[in-house]
C-alpha cells in the first residue's frame, strides 16, 4: 500500500502566512549576554545603538520578553512577491539514497537576491523609511546580502551605499552589476572614502579587504552622515526575529499534514538562516513541548561552534562595533579563503551561542571538498543548484539520511536550503577540475587568536 502522499512541494496560502515574527529569547530561561559598550563595558543602551541602528530595530534588538513581533502589513505585502517559501519533499534524493528517511527542504532561493536574506532586508528598509531617513550603508563579502539589500532599498527608494570587500568587487562583477541595477552605489573596500579606509590603505597598501574592515567603513559612513544609518545582515537579534518567517512557514506547511520533524538542520554563519528556521521548533523545545535535534553545519575552515571559546568579543576587526558574548574564533581570526563566504565569520549569534551552551543544539563542522560532493549529488537529483553555504546542510542531511539507512530508522530530516549558488561557479569550477583545497585551522592558530580575545569578565 502507498503511504497517502505529500506533495513534492508543500505551499502555504495567502491566510496561512506568519502575521507576526517569533522571539525565541522570550522562551529562553537563560537569555543571550547583552551587547557591551566596548569603551565602558557597560550594556549597550537603546539611545547608543540608535546612533547607529533604526529605532525601531534597536527595540527588536534589546527586547528579549515580547514573543511576537506583528510583521507590519507593508512587509508582508512584500513577502507575498516572494513567500511563501516552498516546502519540498526530496523523494528524489531519498530514492537516489536508498533511505528510509523523510526528507524536507525549505528552498530560500526563489527571488533575485538567490537567498534568505531578503527577508530581512525589506524589514530593516521598511523601518528605516518609517523613521525618515534617506539611506542605509552595509558591507558585503560574498554579495548576497548587498543584493538582497539593494532590492529592499529600491522598493521603498531608499539610497544604499554597498562597501563590499575589494576582492569579490573584482572576482564577483556579476553580483555587483546587479546591486547596481537596483541603484545601489557600490564602493570597493577599503576604499578612499572613508578616514577607516584611508587608515588601513595607508598602512597595508594594495590589501583587498576583508569583512571586519568593510563593516568599519560602512558604519563610518552611516554615522557621518545626516539621515543614514548602518544596517547588518546576520549575527544580530533583529535579524534572527525577521528570519523567523522561514521557521513559522516550515512549521505551518508541516503541521497541515500532521508530519513531526525529528532532525533539524541548517547551515550557520553569523545563525540567521539557522536562528530562523529553528525558531518555533526551538521554541516547543524550550517550553517542553516537545523534542527535536537541531544541527547547526559550518565549515572546517572557521569553526566558530565546535572549536571557538564562548566569551565577549568584538564583532569586527576594526574594533569599533559593540563587543558581544558569543561562540568566536577571535576577531582576528582571519578565515581561510573558502568559496562559502557568507559562512567566513568569526563569531556566532549571542542566541544560538547560549542555546548552544545550554546544550539544546548540536554543530558538526564539515570540509569544502565534502560540502562540494553533497552539493553536485544533489543538485543531479534534485535540480536546484545549491549555494555553497547551503550545501553545508545538504552534506549533513545525507550523512544524518545514510544513517538511517544503516538502522533503518524512518526519521524525519527537514533541512534549510538557504539559496542558489549561480554567482559559485567558480567555486564549482576549482571542484570539478579537482584543484580545490581543505584548509583546517591548527590548534595553535586558534588558540592564538582565542588569546587576543578582549579580557572582560
Ligand atoms: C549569508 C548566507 C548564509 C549564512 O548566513 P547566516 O546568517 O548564518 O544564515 C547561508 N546561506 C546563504 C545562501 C547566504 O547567503
Amino acid at each position: 500500500m502507498k503511504e497517502n502522499k505529500i506533495p513534492y512541494k508543500i505551499y502555504l496560502d495567502e491566510k496561512e502566512m506568519p502575521t507576526a515574527w517569533y522571539n525565541m529569547r522570550a522562551d529562553m530561561k537563560n537569555k543571550p549576554a547583552p551587547l557591551l559598550n566596548p569603551g565602558t563595558l557597560r550594556p549597550m543602551t537603546a539611545e547608543e545603538l540608535s546612533g547607529v541602528f533604526c529605532e525601531e530595530l534597536v527595540k527588536q534588538e534589546l527586547d528579549d520578553t515580547t514573543a511576537y513581533f506583528e510583521i507590519p502589513e507593508e512587509i508582508r505585502d512584500f513577502y507575498k512577491m516572494y513567500r511563501p517559501s516552498p516546502l519540498v519533499r526530496a523523494y528524489c534524493l531519498e530514492k537516489k539514497l536508498g533511505t528510509p528517511a523523510k526528507i524536507y527542504y525549505k528552498f530560500e532561493g526563489n527571488n533575485t537576491s538567490g537567498s534568505h536574506k531578503l527577508n530581512s532586508a525589506i524589514a530593516q528598509a521598511y523601518y528605516a523609511k518609517k523613521q525618515g531617513l534617506k539611506g542605509v550603508t552595509t558591507e558585503t563579502g560574498a554579495g548576497q546580502w548587498g543584493t538582497a539589500l539593494s532590492m529592499a532599498c529600491s522598493y521603498f527608494e531608499l539610497d544604499c551605499k554597498v562597501y563590499m570587500v575589494k576582492v569579490s568587487y573584482e572576482q564577483k562583477p556579476f553580483r555587483r552589476e546587479v546591486m547596481r541595477t537596483y541603484g545601489a552605489s557600490v564602493t570597493p573596500s577599503p576604499s578612499m572614502e572613508t578616514e577607516v579606509g584611508k587608515k588601513i590603505l595607508a598602512e597595508f597598501p594594495g590589501t583587498t579587504g576583508s569583512l571586519g574592515c568593510a563593516i568599519s567603513e560602512a558604519v563610518e559612513a552611516a554615522t557621518t552622515r545626516e539621515g543614514y544609518r548602518y544596517v547588518l545582515g546576520s549575527v544580530l537579534n533583529q535579524v534572527l526575529l525577521h528570519q523567523s518567517v522561514i521557521g513559522l512557514e516550515t512549521k505551518a506547511a508541516l503541521d497541515k499534514y500532521g508530519i513531526k520533524p525529528d532532525i533539524i538542520i541548517g547551515c550557520a554563519g553569523g545563525g540567521s538562516n539557522l536562528g530562523g528556521l529553528i525558531a518555533p521548533f526551538m521554541g516547543e523545545k524550550l517550553r517542553g513541548e516537545a523534542d527535536y535535534r537541531i544541527i547547526a553545519v559550518e565549515p572546517a575552515s572557521c569553526p566558530s561552534f565546535t572549536r571557538g571559546k564562548f566569551a565577549y568579543d568584538f564583532c569586527d576587526t576594526g574594533m569599533v562595533c559593540p563587543l558581544a558574548k558569543m561562540y568566536t574564533l577571535g576577531s582576528s581570526f582571519i578565515p581561510a579563503a573558502n568559496h562559502a563566504g557568507g559562512l567566513r565569520y568569526h563569531g556566532m549569534s549571542t542566541t544560538l551561542s547560549q542555546l548552544y551552551d545550554d546544550g539544546l543544539m548540536e554543530a558538526v563542522s564539515v570540509k569544502q571538498t565534502e560540502v562540494f560532493q553533497a552539493a553536485e549529488q544533489f543538485a543531479r537529483v534534485e535540480g536546484i543548484l545549491p549555494a555553497p553555504e547551503s550545501s553545508h546542510a545538504i552534506k549533513v542531511a545525507i550523512d544524518e539520511a545514510m544513517r538511517c539507512k544503516e538502522t533503518g530508522e524512518e526519521k524525519t530530516i527537514v533541512f534549510g536550503l538557504t539559496g542558489t549558488g549561480y554567482f559559485d561557479m567558480v567555486a564549482y569550477e576549482k571542484f570539478h577540475d579537482g584543484a580545490m583545497t581543505d584548509y583546517i585551522p591548527s590548534d595553535e592558530e586558534i588558540q592564538a587568536n582565542i588569546d587576543r580575545l578582549p579580557k572582560v569578565d
